[in-house]
């Protein structure tokens, strides 16, 4: 049910380009894990886990039970791994789904003891080594775990993992220091459970830095999408990504202004001339933040200045010339020969481009090409 005219166009085809890429930096019999968390960095998880499935991807990582539920409510039958801790009353419900469990700490799988669980529950270990997160952060923890783990028939460690917190920056004493903690725990683990495990390091900087270090998997999020985790990765020039998502709306309302009339909330722009203004039908309330006001958008190619507060629902545009209603309006994306990209928003707004999809509300439709 959607009659708005402001919505997100996500190309597909661009998603699994960019899988394919990532796909082939990696050595021989290395995989990647897709991350579709946070409703697939806004781009819609289950178009996204079905796109990357159908590009033989065997992995899905979500980081709430809910997310991956949702998956499998889809349809989607792959392996999901769910990054979050899930508190352990709901252990049954990632066991019913056939849904793997991040866990590192003991109290969690004594609560998980005395429950009922309807068919085993696959889990893996998280382990600390730098980010300060969460993760098992001793040996003697991971003993301890171990051990209860081996106590009872309902829980099995299938897999092993960590986090960088500085794969984004080049070379960088802590992704040493990381991995080899990371390395030392592993051992530990092998010779305590011999079962096997399959043990995942990198997100999406890790991979693209290091992909001959990555192990088994590696958790490709933010590059699926299209976009670069730093400047510094993006120069590195190993993967040629393509951004996903576009956002579109149109205009409702052209007018005429004359020198010395204000536009919207607290008068805080005055026209100095006679000047065009077009309303666009997107406002904070779509995660189109008040902060982006003197940003801008595209129109047939041209830049047109966000002008005067941003409303709930609308914003206005200073134009360059009258359009009539209905005249597309790119935010996001490309419209001839400029382009508006996720980077430019972010910069603009002095955050990360991962922050941009994921702060667009879901008021805003997605549409599929
Ligand atoms: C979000 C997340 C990822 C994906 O990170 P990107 O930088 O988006 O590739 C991988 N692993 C963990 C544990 C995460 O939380």
């Amino acid at each position: 049910m959607n009659y708005r005219n402001t919505w997100a166009e996500i190309n597909i085809a661009a998603i699994k380009h960019n899988i394919r890429q990532l796909k082939g930096i990696l050595p021989n019999g290395h995989k990647a894990m897709i991350v579709v968390k946070a409703n697939g960095y806004g781009h819609g998880s289950v178009q996204v886990a079905q796109a990357a499935v159908e590009e033989g991807i065997d992995f899905l990582v979500v980081a709430l039970l809910e997310e991956a539920v949702t998956l499998r409510q889809a349809g989607i039958h792959t392996p999901i791994l769910v990054i979050g801790r899930v508190a352990p009353q709901y252990a049954h419900v990632a066991a019913r789904h056939n849904i793997t469990l991040t866990v590192f700490d003991l109290a969690w799988i004594n609560v998980v003891e005395q429950e009922q669980l309807n068919n085993p529950l696959s889990i893996h270990l998280e382990f600390e080594t730098g980010m300060n997160r969460t993760g098992i952060r001793t040996k003697e923890q991971l003993t301890e775990i171990v051990h209860a783990v081996k106590r009872q028939k309902q829980l099995n460690i299938t897999g092993a993992y960590m986090h960088f917190a500085t794969a984004d920056e080049i070379g960088t004493e802590q992704y040493d220091a990381q991995k080899n903690h990371y390395e030392t725990m592993l051992q530990k683990l092998v010779k305590l459970y011999p079962d096997q495990l399959i043990t995942h390091i990198g997100n999406s900087a890790a991979g693209i830095q290091y992909p001959e270090e990555m192990l088994h998997y590696t958790r490709f999020g933010v590059a699926t999408y299209g976009l670069y985790p730093s400047k510094a990765i993006k120069a590195l020039e190993t993967v040629e990504l393509e951004q996903a998502l576009s956002l579109y709306s149109e205009l409702i309302q052209v007018k005429q202004i004359k020198a010395g009339d204000a536009v919207s909330y607290g008068a805080t722009y005055r026209a100095e001339a006679d000047e065009w203004i077009g309303t666009i039908p997107i406002g904070y309330a779509d995660g189109w933040r008040r902060k982006l006001q003197n940003f801008h958008v595209l129109i047939n190619g041209k830049k047109m200045p966000i002008v005067g507060r941003i409303c709930m629902d609308v914003m206005m545009v200073k134009l360059d010339q009258p359009y009539e209603v209905g005249q597309q309006v790119t935010l996001i994306g490309t419209d001839y020969k400029q382009t508006i990209r996720m980077d430019d928003v972010a910069e603009y707004l002095e955050t990360i481009n991962y922050e941009i999809p994921c702060m667009l509300t879901d008021r805003i439709p997605r549409y599929y090409v």
